[in-house]
C-alpha cells in the first residue's frame, strides 16, 4: 500500500466523526487524509441505527448551524420512519414519546460520508491502524506518517487521546447490537430496569427484522454483556444474528479536546448524549467543525482553539444539561423501585425533553 509520509491533515478513524471532519477539511482546501483500522468503512456495524429527524436535531442542538445540508442523506440510506418511541419502565409501564426518527443500515450510513469526503478531496486509507502519537508524527502498522494537524476521530477507546494524555470519558458503558430477523411493530422500543442497569435495552424496527441490543454501566453491576443479554434475547423470542459491540462514552464530553496542532472529536471527545447514547449527529456536528478548523489552521488563519470554542458553542450547553439530567437520574438507576417512580413522576413530557437534552424542570 501506498502510504504517504508527510500529509497536511491526518484524520484517524472513518467514523461519523473522521469523515465529517476530512469532508470539511478538504473543502477549506487543506491535503487530507483518513486511516482507518478497519478493512471496510462501516463494517462491522455496531451501532442501534437510530437517527433523529432534520427538525429534531434542531430542537435537540438549536445553534448548531446549517443542519440541512449536513444531515442529507440519500433515501436509500432510510429503512422506516417513526413519530413516537415506547420508553419501557422495570414493571414494564409503557410510555409513548413523541419522538421523529428513522432507523438506517449504519454500513453504508458511514460509507456515504466516507464517499462525501472522497468526493471533497480527502484520501481514505483502510487497513491501516494508528498506534500511537508523538509530537506530529503519527506511529501506524504502515509506518510513519508526519502531519501539521492530527484529528483523533477514533471512537471510544481513542488512541489519539491517550498519547495526549487527555482525560478518559468517566462512564464507558459496553454496548452491543444486532440484527433480529422476523416482523417487529414500526415502532422503537426502549427498555429500562435491570434489563440493563443504568442503560437500557431497545428493539429499532427496520424493513426487514429490528436492530436489537443493549447497553449498561459499569457503576451499577459487575455482571458482563452476556448475562443481560441472554435474558433480553429470550424475552424477545426471535432469532438474532451475530453481535458487536463497542464502549459508549456516557458521561458528557472531556473537559479538554485540543492540545497544539491535534484535537480530538466525536466518541474519542465523549460528544455523546449522556441521556440517550445517541452519538451519531453531534459527532458529525463536531467533525464539520473539527474540520474546517483544521483547515483554517492550515491557512494560518486561525488556532485549533477555534475548534474547542465552536463545538462547546454549539452543542456543549446542551450536553451540560444532559450530564446534569445524567446524574440525577442515576440516583434512581441503583433501585428498581426508585426508577419505577421516577419514571412516573418523570411522566412522558419530562421524559421528552430528558431525550432532547433539554432540562426536565419545566
Ligand atoms: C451498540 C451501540 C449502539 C449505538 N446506537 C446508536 C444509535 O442508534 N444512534 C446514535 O446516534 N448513536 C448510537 N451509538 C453511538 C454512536 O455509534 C457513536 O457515538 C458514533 O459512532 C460516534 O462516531 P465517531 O466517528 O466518533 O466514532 P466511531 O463511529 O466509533 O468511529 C471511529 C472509527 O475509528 C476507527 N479507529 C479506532 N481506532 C483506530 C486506530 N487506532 N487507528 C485507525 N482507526 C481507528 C474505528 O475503526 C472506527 O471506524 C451506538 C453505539 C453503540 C456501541
Amino acid at each position: 500500500m501506498d502510504v504517504p509520509k508527510k500529509v497536511e491533515v491526518l484524520v484517524i478513524g472513518s467514523g461519523p466523526a473522521g469523515s465529517s471532519a476530512a469532508e470539511h477539511c478538504a473543502l477549506g482546501g487543506a491535503e487530507t487524509l483518513v486511516i482507518e483500522r478497519r478493512l471496510t468503512v462501516g463494517v462491522p456495524v455496531r451501532c442501534g441505527e437510530f437517527m433523529p429527524h432534520n427538525e429534531e436535531i434542531r430542537s435537540i442542538f438549536p445553534d448548531a448551524s446549517d443542519v440541512q445540508t449536513l444531515f442529507d442523506f440519500p433515501p436509500g440510506l432510510r429503512s422506516i420512519s417513526c413519530d413516537v418511541m415506547q420508553i419501557y419502565s422495570p414493571k414494564m409501564r409503557v410510555y409513548d414519546v413523541p419522538f421523529h426518527g428513522w432507523t438506517t443500515y449504519r454500513d453504508r450510513f458511514d460509507q456515504f460520508l466516507a464517499s462525501r469526503a472522497e468526493k471533497a478531496g480527502a484520501r481514505i486509507l483502510t487497513g491501516i491502524r494508528c498506534t500511537g502519537i508523538s509530537g506530529n508524527i503519527v506511529t501506524t502498522d504502515h509506518g510513519l506518517i508526519e502531519a501539521k494537524i492530527i484529528i483523533g476521530a477514533d471512537g471510544p477507546l481513542s488512541i489519539v487521546a491517550k498519547s495526549l494524555n487527555l482525560q478518559r470519558p468517566a462512564d464507558l458503558c459496553p454496548a452491543m447490537s444486532t440484527i433480529a430477523k422476523g416482523k417487529f411493530e414500526p415502532v422503537p422500543k426502549m427498555y429500562f430496569g435491570s434489563i440493563a442497569p443504568g442503560g437500557y435495552a431497545w428493539v429499532i424496527p427496520k424493513n426487514e427484522g429490528a436492530n436489537v441490543g443493549l447497553g449498561y454501566s459499569r457503576l451499577f453491576t459487575d455482571k458482563h454483556l452476556h448475562d443481560f443479554w441472554v435474558p433480553f434475547k429470550d424475552m424477545l423470542g426471535h432469532e438474532t444474528g451475530h453481535l458487536y459491540g463497542k464502549m459508549v462514552p456516557m458521561s458528557g464530553p472531556i473537559a479538554k479536546t485540543v492540545v497544539g496542532d491535534v484535537l480530538v472529536v466525536g466518541d474519542a471527545a465523549g460528544q455523546v448524549m449522556p441521556v440517550n447514547g445517541g452519538g451519531i449527529p453531534i459527532a458529525m456536528i463536531c467533525g464539520r467543525i473539527a474540520g474546517k478548523a483544521a483547515a483554517k489552521r492550515i491557512r494560518k488563519d486561525a488556532t485549533l482553539n477555534e475548534y474547542e470554542r465552536e463545538w462547546r458553542r454549539q452543542v456543549g450547553g446542551q450536553l451540560d444539561v444532559a450530564v446534569k439530567t445524567k446524574k440525577l437520574t442515576t440516583m434512581a438507576f441503583g433501585n428498581q423501585w426508585r426508577l419505577e417512580m421516577a419514571m412516573r413522576m418523570l411522566g412522558i413530557k419530562r421524559m421528552g425533553r430528558a431525550i432532547r437534552c433539554k432540562s426536565i424542570f419545566l
